[in-house]
């Protein structure tokens, strides 16, 4: 017997008959004499509904009442997901992130947890009842609703995991697994059997949403079995063919076992959740740039790239960078609130960007991986508005509309596409 958590995310939960699928794939891993505790997401669509709300009803929303409005999806497909097992002869029972509790830190809207209390969960597992937890929600110490940030489902499922000790943390999804990018994008993306801890959590970092960030990060401290598995396939199947993520050890172990080479690059992702923000004509003096930031970081806004482009003659200077898009209205109107200290001319904005990434451990030991993304992209006319580098990634940020072509020629060129079938 071991004790499982199973998530399931929102395609997985879209409509009544999905619901039922999923039960009926619980059933299955029950009836083998497994514990099971079950991550829900809201059904496809619904948050972004419901966030749609939240922006209609104040530009400048409450984060602490967003969180009431957004949390709501995953309480609906969690009584679904009890009452439909129980019908089918599986005892179940929901538990609600305040119910739990699932403690939450920082700032609403992107809540981190802190802890979790096990023992009448713990209690109800043994006890036979299936346990089911909406994902993406918990509660912060003076009682309010939470959020854990989008795609957050993620991150309950591996908190849920590491509280409960379970034996493995299955995420599944709508695609068989992580592959080298977006199977959505590039038709001949390959599917990864093995990705590092630390590359998965790159990747998800620049994009590849698949896994939310924190979710990687989580598995990696506390050492929880990560595997991203398709709801699609057929439950029966005993050998599950999806992405396992494992330590650094483990995968050279196996790539020595099959007398294989790792990989340059191990993935591209793409992200569009970015805007470009450019504050004009600011004084290039001492702390001009730590005025910008400061407010920023108080409001506890992720500043990403950064370009600063100074005019030695005039003694002024463009800063540039990128926040997250559902960050830019805030941004703005902080900025414009300390207009005086940091004594800009201009703020101009841009949504219709995106940030190109290639990641791969291999770059540690390699030059020339960015020369070849520069390279590959200005043969095609894609111009770089910025860029940025860690020691295992490279991203550029380009025109949002050439997305697709990027991460396609980028694929290629680092030798990635699956062969022809
Ligand atoms: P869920 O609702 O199950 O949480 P998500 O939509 O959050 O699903 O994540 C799954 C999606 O992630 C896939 O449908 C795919 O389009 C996208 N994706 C992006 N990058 C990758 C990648 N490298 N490998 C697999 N899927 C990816
Ligand atoms: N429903 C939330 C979202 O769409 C959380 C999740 O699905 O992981 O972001
Ligand atoms: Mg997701």
């Amino acid at each position: 017997m071991a004790r499982i958590v199973m998530k399931f995310g929102g395609t997985s939960m879209a409509g009544m008959e999905r619901i039922r699928n999923v039960a009926a794939r619980v059933k299955h891993v029950v009836s083998q004499g497994n514990e099971v505790a079950v991550v829900v997401s809201a059904m496809a669509g619904d948050t972004d509904r419901l966030v749609g709300f939240c922006k209609e009803a104040s530009p400048l929303y409450d984060p602490a009442e967003y969180d009431v409005v957004v949390a709501s999806g995953e309480q609906v497909t969690s009584g679904l997901l009890a009452m439909t097992l129980k019908a089918m002869g599986v005892d179940a029972r929901s538990w609600l992130g305040w119910q739990l509790p699932i403690r939450t830190v920082e700032a609403h809207a992107k809540a981190r947890v802190s802890d979790i209390d096990t023992i009448d969960l713990l209690a109800s597992m043994r006890a036979g009842k299936v346990a089911v937890i909406p994902g993406f929600q918990g509660m912060m110490a003076d009682g309010r609703v939470s959020t854990l940030g989008r795609g957050g489902s993620d991150t309950s499922a591996v908190a849920v995991a590491a509280a409960i000790k379970a034996d493995r943390c299955d995420i599944y999804t709508d695609v068989d697994g992580v592959y080298t990018t977006d199977p959505r994008i590039v038709a001949r993306a390959r599917k990864l059997d093995l990705v590092t801890y630390e590359e998965m959590l790159e990747l998800a970092s620049v994009g590849a949403k698949v896994l939310q960030t924190r979710s990687v990060g989580l598995a990696m401290k506390e050492g929880v079995v990560v595997q991203v598995l398709s709801s699609f396939d057929d439950p029966a199947q005993t050998d599950l063919p999806g992405t396992l993520i494992v330590s650094e050890e483990e995968l050279e172990a196996k790539l020595k076992e099959d007398k294989m080479e790792r990989q340059l690059i191990t993935g591209i992702a793409h992200d569009k959740n970015e805007a470009k923000i450019i504050v004009t004509r600011v004084p290039d003096k001492p702390g001009a740039v730590a005025s910008i930031f400061g407010p920023l970081a108080d409001a506890a806004i992720n500043v990403d790239m950064i370009i600063q482009n100074d005019s030695k003659e005039k003694e002024e200077t463009d800063v540039t960078f990128t926040v997250p898009r559902a960050d830019l209205a805030r941004s703005v109107d902080l900025l414009e609130a300390h207009k005086d200290t940091i004594g800009f001319r201009r703020i101009i904005t841009d949504v219709e960007v995106a940030k190109i990434s290639v990641v791969g451990v291999g770059m540690r030991s390699h030059a020339g991986v960015a020369a070849t993304m520069f390279k590959t992209l200005a043969d095609r006319g894609i111009n770089i508005e910025a860029i940025s580098t860690s020691e295992i990634k490279v991203s550029v940020l380009i025109d949002e509309d050439e997305t697709e072509l990027a991460v396609r020629v980028l694929h290629t060129a680092y030798g990635l596409d699956a062969p022809a079938a």
